[in-house]
């Protein structure tokens, strides 16, 4: 069916269509978070789509004008992981020699190797998106908009190179950005070795700790707090006083004891004698004063290695220490660390360890276990290393971020200052730069005299330079050189040869996918900012950030004013999805198995979305039976009897029908259920909308079709009007959830409009549709009705079987309301009257008996005449009194005793010949005697549930008419007599007769046999 659906809309354009016709309409702006199409698409990423679909498909059909423009994210380390894996390349200098022409040229090809996978994806899941005239971040009109972004943020005095220790991936060649860092998989618990390190001093062993011993060879200081308390222990350790016991067991001896400040400007003999103090500055290799040295763990003395930390880093500078750096970019040291060159960092800590060991520097090691970052990418430790790096100077527009968020609706709302707010917060500078290939040139030129331009187009690049670029990507704009235009400087000015971090391109694509300001400038600012995206939770230090990043620094505000955030699809047992795992479900199984609507309504209505999902192939299936199922058999009974009684496509309006009470019950239902959609739908809360959805069709189905199936059958036009503006209403309700089964519905009921989706979404019908009231008492009476069939149950009456009475306990209102409707509440439980009382107590009889607990030990030996005065008591009126609270008197041998309510058991003894069922302040009870009557009553409707299988099995269609002959026993042959007219209207039995079946097998009722045959005439 759904792939049908995709046709017509093909056919008939209908996504083209649905966007033409809201032209001029108020626009409503949607922007696509570009997903990497260098992998096929999972089940996730249907996720993400189909709720990027739903609440334009609905802004659609209130009449606003939405575009939908597509994106691609071209560029960046996972394009070129691909290829390096591809061409079996270890490192960035086989890159180099295989020649970055190519190696671009192969992860241009690869990135877009999955669109057309991307693209029929999003096509079958009914994701309405702009594919055709889709932005790709590796367009030079794209990157020339980066540019421009780039040169004003440069103009705004934001954009600088600064040496500084940054995260850095050895093998990708490359530094991390912090928002990198805070990509789900970064930090691993791993096991280090850690050593406890003696240096030597005129005033002791300085001791001091570090897990990372590869940065002992380029130890510079060591840093204390002047404020703490360190001793020297007998054995010459210095350490700080409040370590000592747990560095050293409780019976250390103190020699010595002072702060820290008495070993600012110690000298002491390095770990090692690589790199000698004098090269690091006049304070190289003694103690510094610092700010973050704690007494938690460690020694209380921090070793020092300038460009392997943050705070070394800061502390070298405030010193005046140089950063010196043995690490190759390669993450090898150099030939300085001569016994070392050449080995990678992380493999050389067990070899220093063991040669601090054998020189007796070293007082112990242990295995440390630490949460450590990784490369996101390509799973390396990463190394924090200080290189000179390009920064956005985003921590000094940190105020305007928090304002620009402050103007943000999120859902859930707590992430806004939750999870992004802190983020913010926190605000670091913007590690932009990345020594790679395959991304946005960095357009920063620079002269050996060290001035910089930077260019905002290729224009301007042409106007420089005279070459005009048709690729801007690396190696060609590598070469394009100028002379510097400052006065008096004519060298020549070189590129600088980084590309930029990919997160800039994605946050740049407000005004980028237009290609503004160099052309699509009143598009971009007619789509400025969105109303809604929409991506996953994890986005808060991805796109959500760069986005807001961006138009901040550019702009000053949001460029989104809505924001969905979406949690993580596990497995049933709540596990993450992996390859390695086996337990990934691929989107197309589940598509091939169930559909696309199925899937759609599976995310929207099982769980808030931000929540996350257990998903499997069941959980997905029982969505498919609760409410898919339930709609298409609605939906299929009314075609079935709309058929049958030759109603055309256009039913009659519901203006030219007498409605009854449940019709129009019905109809205001629907215009409840309407209201509710709308409003929730408008707060991007599609759970709560789909799931009244839900709840109405059930109703549609479980009472309204269920109570009006002889009015079907005997094609009474108010009901086929009602439930065809109900199933027609439902269909346009759903457009934006299952846009397959409600074009269906819609294509099948209506018709008027090409598609469904060009239909106004349903409003709230004129107030006279609505009656409260009505929808109050039906409440009150199906309330009624459940107690009823539920103590039928108890009974094991079958339904057929037709009682007398039914007792309801209600008053005021409530029995008003079920009076109002006593012939549905009769029909329903099958007895012929209704019974009211007021008090639940009037169900039964009370009972009371003295609680030997209670009065054993309190009366002993007289209990036996205890018991007698309970008994001659009334134990309505006792109940009530002790319930009241008060006490009952009773005489026990002359002398008169008060009971309480501990002292009486109260208990109700269903009334004889009833069978009660309560809930609350409701109950209902069933008269229970069946005379000769409601017998043989019961037994017609069993007679004529026998025969309408019969005709069943003999594939009679609904409206044949047919003769009917009975056999079998006396009893139940007379119960057909008797309600002959009944049993041949319900089976539209022309002909009736009474003889001997002898061959037809009997069926049985009761223990009785009955023979049946029917004949079509
Ligand atoms: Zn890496
Ligand atoms: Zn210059």
């Amino acid at each position: 069916m759904e792939e049908d659906v995709l046709e017509r809309w093909r056919e008939r354009d209908i996504f083209k269509q649905s966007i033409e016709r809201r032209r001029g309409g108020p626009r409503w702006g949607f922007y696509e978070g570009p997903p990497t199409a260098n992998g096929a698409p999972g089940s996730h990423h249907v996720l993400a789509r189909v709720f990027k679909d739903i609440f334009p498909r609905y802004r659609t059909m209130c009449g606003y004008e939405v575009e939908r423009k597509g994106g691609w994210d071209c560029h960046g380390l996972p394009v070129e992981l691909a290829v390096e894996r591809e061409l079996g390349m270890k490192q960035k200098a086989d890159i180099e020699r295989y020649g970055i022409d190519r190696f671009n040229a192969r992860c241009r090809e690869v990135v877009l190797s999955h669109i057309d996978d991307w693209t029929r994806l999003t096509d079958r899941i009914g994701f309405w998106v702009d594919t055709e005239h889709a932005y790709r971040t590796l367009d030079p009109s794209y990157i020339e908009s980066v540019w421009w972004a780039l040169k004003t943020i440069y103009e705004k005095d934001l954009l600088f190179e600064r040496l500084k220790v940054v995260p850095y991936c050895p093998r990708c060649g490359t530094a991390l950005s912090s928002h990198e860092l805070g990509q789900p998989g970064v930090y691993q618990d791993v096991i280090d070795p850690s050593a406890y390190v003696i240096l030597p001093s005129a005033r002791g062993k300085l001791v001091v700790w570090t897990t990372t011993p590869w940065t002992l060879v380029s130890n510079a200081a060591v840093a204390v707090d002047p404020e703490l308390s360190y001793v020297r222990t007998a054995d010459d350790f210095i350490v700080a006083e409040a370590l000592a016991e747990k560095l050293f067991g409780a019976e250390v001896q103190v020699a010595e004891t002072f702060l820290g400040s008495d070993l600012v400007g110690l000298s002491y003999e390095p770990p090692f004698d690589f790199i000698p103090a004098s090269e690091y500055g006049e304070k190289g290799h003694t103690v510094l004063a610092a700010d973050f040295v704690t007494a938690e763990d460690g020694t209380g003395l921090v070793h020092t290695a300038i460009a392997f930390g943050e705070d070394d880093f800061r502390l070298g500078e405030a010193n005046d220490l140089a950063p010196i750096n043995p690490v190759l970019p390669d993450g090898t040291y150099d030939k300085r660390i001569a016994a070392y060159a050449g080995l990678g960092v992380k493999e050389a800590d067990p070899k220093i360890v063991e040669d601090l060991r054998s020189r007796g520097k070293l007082l112990k090691s242990e295995p440390y276990e630490h949460s450590y970052p990784h490369c996101w990418r390509c799973n390396t430790p990463l190394l924090y290393y200080a290189k000179p790096s390009w920064y956005i100077a985003t921590s000094q527009i940190k105020d305007r971020l928090l304002a620009a968020n402050e103007t943000i609706n999120w859902q859930p709302p707590h992430v806004k200052h939750g999870r992004f707010g802190n983020w913010l917060e926190g605000n670091v500078d913007w590690a932009l730069s990345r020594e790679r290939y395959w991304g946005t040139p960095l357009p920063v030129w620079r002269c050996p005299a060290g001035h910089l331009h930077v260019i905002g187009s290729l224009a301007e690049l042409e106007a420089a330079s005279g070459v005009a670029l048709d690729d801007p990507h690396r190696p060609f704009v590598d070469d394009v050189t100028f002379e510097c235009q400052v006065d008096g400087c004519d060298e020549l000015m070189t590129r600088v040869p980084d590309v930029i971090d990919v997160w800039f391109d994605s946050g740049s694509m407000p005004f980028a996918s237009y290609g503004a300001p160099q052309s699509g400038l009143v598009e971009f600012e007619a789509h400025f900012p969105a109303d809604y995206i929409c991506e996953a939770l994890d986005q808060t230090r991805g796109w959500f950030y760069s986005m807001l990043a961006v138009s901040t620094l550019l702009f000053d505000q949001s460029s989104y004013r809505n924001v969905v955030c979406l949690g993580l699809l596990l497995d049933e047992s709540g596990q993450k999805m992996s390859k390695s795992k086996g337990n990934i479900i691929e989107p197309w199984d589940v598509l091939n198995t169930y559909g696309a609507d199925a899937f759609r309504w599976y995310f929207f209505t099982s769980k808030y979305p931000w929540d996350g999902y257990r998903f499997s192939m069941e959980a997905l299936g029982e969505a498919v039976r609760q409410f898919m199922l339930q709609l298409w058999n609605t939906y299929g009974f009314y075609v079935l009897y709309a058929n049958a009684n030759e109603i055309s496509a256009q039913a009659l309006g519901l203006h030219e029908v007498e409605l009854t009470d449940l019709d129009r019950w019905a109809l205001s239902r629907l215009d409840a259920t309407i209201a509710t959609v709308r409003a929730n739908l408008d707060a991007l809360d599609a759970t709560a909308a789909g799931r009244a959805i839900a709840e109405y069709v059930d109703e549609l189905s479980n009472w309204y079709v269920r109570r009006s199936r002889r009015r079907f059958w005997d094609g009474d036009p108010a009901a086929s009007a009602t439930l065809h503006h109900a199933l027609t209403t439902v269909a346009k309700l759903l457009a934006p959830f299952t846009p397959f089964i409600a074009d269906e519905i819609y294509e099948n009921l209506d018709g008027s409009e090409a598609s469904v989706h060009l239909c106004d979404f349903p409003n709230s019908n004129p107030p006279a549709l609505r009656d409260v009231e009505l929808e109050e008492s039906m409440a009150v009476a199906r309330e009624t009705v459940r107690l009823g069939l539920s103590a039928r149950s108890q009974a094991k009456l079958k339904l057929r079987q037709p009682l007398h009475a039914a007792v309801v306990v209600a008053a005021g209102a409530e029995r008003e309301a079920i009076e109002r409707l006593a012939d549905v509440v009769r029909d329903e439980l099958n007895v012929r009257e209704l019974r009211f009382v007021s008090e639940a107590d009037e169900l039964g009889e009370v009972e009371i008996k003295p609680n030997y607990r209670t009065l054993g030990p309190r009366f002993g030996k007289q209990m036996p005449m205890v018991a007698a005065a309970v008994a001659g008591l009334d134990p309505a009126r006792a109940a009530a009194t002790v319930r009241a609270g008060d006490k009952v008197k009773i005489d026990v041998g002359g002398n008169e005793h008060a009971l309480g309510a501990d002292d009486l058991l109260v208990s109700m003894k269903p009334l004889a010949g009833y069978q009660v069922e309560r809930e609350g302040s409701h109950a209902v009870a069933l008269e229970l005697e069946i005379d000769e009557s409601l017998r043989a009553e019961g037994w017609a409707r069993e007679i004529v549930h026998a025969i309408q299988a019969a005709r069943r099995d003999a594939d009679f269609d609904i409206s044949d008419r047919i003769a009917l002959t009975l056999d079998g026993a006396p009893e139940l042959l007379s119960a057909a007599r008797e309600h002959q007219e009944y049993i041949a209207g319900e089976t539209l039995a022309i002909e009736f007769d009474y003889a001997p079946l002898p061959g037809v097998a009997p069926v049985r009722i009761d223990d009785l046999d009955l023979r049946i045959e029917v004949r079509r005439v």
